[in-house]
This record gives structure tokens, C-alpha cells and sequence, in this order.
């Protein structure tokens, strides 16, 4: 199997290199504050928006999803483990008010953050 980088990703990378040329600013492999869990691939703490980069194997991506033969059960319950963990933290998030974005890294790059701009920028003005 090949090795899958969890971190840096290309689609993460072009990301963060459209937001910032759009003027967003944000950390990087930060957790919310107050959270144990779920560092957020990008984090905009003023306007409490969390985006996560998934990868479609370790996150079980619908159009890539798939299951290693070898030691079938043991990845089985590691991948499952996962889907769960992200559901919890997703809730625990948006619990504390945060908004949680997710992408899967197979996305193109420009309309996942176009939709990042617009729930950062509803985020700062009042929408009415
Ligand atoms: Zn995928």
C-alpha cells in the first residue's frame, strides 16, 4: 500500500495558498482552543471556523474509500475508529460554536475555498 502523508497534502497546501492570496489569515495545524482533540487544518479563531483537509483513505472518502486486504479486520476497526473520532469532534465543535468545514483532499482546491471565504467573511459582518 502506498505510504499516505496525513499532513501537507497538495490539496491543503493550494488551500492555503488561495486563502492567503485572497488576504485570510490563519493558523495552521491548531487545535481550538479549550479542545483536546481535532487539530483543525486551518483555524480562524476570531471568526470560530475550523476547516479540516481530510485524506480519502484515512478518513474513508466515499469515491476512494479502500480496505487493505491484508489484516482486513485490524484496518476495518482502525478506519472505523477514525470516521467515529471525526464525528465526535465535529459535534464537540460545533457544541462550542464552532463551524466545521470538511474537504476531502481529492477536491479541486479553488471551490473548497471559495467556500471557506464566504462562511469566514458571513462570520465577521452581521448578515442582514
Ligand atoms: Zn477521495
Amino acid at each position: 500500500m502506498a505510504l499516505v502523508r496525513s499532513r501537507d497534502t497538495q490539496c491543503e497546501l493550494a488551500l492555503r495558498t488561495i486563502l492567503h492570496r485572497r488576504g485570510l489569515r490563519y493558523f495552521v495545524h491548531r487545535k481550538p482552543s479549550g479542545h483536546s482533540r481535532g487539530r483543525a487544518d486551518l483555524l480562524f479563531p476570531s471568526e470560530r471556523v475550523a476547516v479540516f483537509v481530510d485524506g480519502c483513505f484515512w478518513h474513508c472518502c466515499p469515491a476512494h474509500a479502500s480496505w487493505p486486504k491484508a489484516n482486513a479486520a485490524w484496518w476495518q476497526a482502525k478506519l472505523e475508529r477514525n470516521r467515529t473520532r471525526d464525528r465526535e469532534v465535529d459535534e464537540e465543535l460545533s457544541r462550542a460554536g464552532w463551524s466545521v468545514i470538511r474537504i476531502w483532499e481529492h477536491e479541486k482546491p479553488e471551490p473548497a475555498a471559495a467556500l471557506v471565504e464566504r462562511l469566514v467573511r458571513s462570520k465577521r459582518a452581521p448578515s442582514c
